[in-house]
Formats: structure tokens, C-alpha cells, sequence
């Protein structure tokens, strides 16, 4: 089997995992989810602006009055990496570690 995995996807990932490991991202989904179109603003796990042209995902931050942003992928990576969607590895990652 060569089932070639998605390098970006992975790296998103990661990405996102740091991020959450530094405290700049929470580890749990906030209640509050809103979807639309670019504000050309940086994403919360890439860094890249997200265009006029993308999907951008915007969550409350629950430790504050701001929130945050993300293309469609790196929130898909972020919710990975709180739990939220199951890993498509085969050893999902336990919390207390
Ligand atoms: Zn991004």
C-alpha cells in the first residue's frame, strides 16, 4: 500500500497542534461558528491572509472578547487536533499526556 498522505494537511496540522501548545489557540471548539467569505484577514493556524475568494471560518474565543479565523482546511485541522473530529490515522491522540 503507498497510500500517499496530503503533506499540506499534515502541516496544517502540526501547525495547528502548536499553536494550541503555545495557548494562542483554545483546545476545545467554542459554541460560536461563523461562516462566510474572506475578510483578507490572517488565519489563527496558517498565518495566510484568507481571500475574498475563500471560505472563512470565524470562532469566539471564549478567554475573550476577540475571535479568530481560518481557511476551511485549517480549521478542519484545528477540530482534529481538540478531539472534535476523529483522526483519519488509526491512533487517535489520548488527552493527559
Ligand atoms: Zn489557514
Amino acid at each position: 500500500m503507498s497510500h500517499k498522505r496530503n503533506l499540506a494537511q499534515e502541516e496544517l496540522r502540526d501547525r495547528a497542534r502548536e499553536e494550541i501548545r503555545k495557548g494562542r489557540l483554545p483546545n476545545s471548539t467554542p459554541a460560536s461558528i461563523w461562516a462566510g467569505l474572506g475578510s483578507g484577514l490572517p488565519c489563527a493556524v496558517c498565518g495566510h491572509a484568507i481571500a475574498a475568494t475563500q471560505v472563512e471560518y470565524e470562532v469566539g474565543d471564549p478567554s475573550s472578547t476577540g475571535s479568530f479565523r481560518f481557511h476551511l482546511p485549517c480549521h478542519t485541522e484545528w477540530q482534529v487536533e481538540c478531539g472534535v473530529i476523529p483522526c483519519d490515522d488509526s491512533t487517535p491522540t489520548l488527552p493527559g499526556g
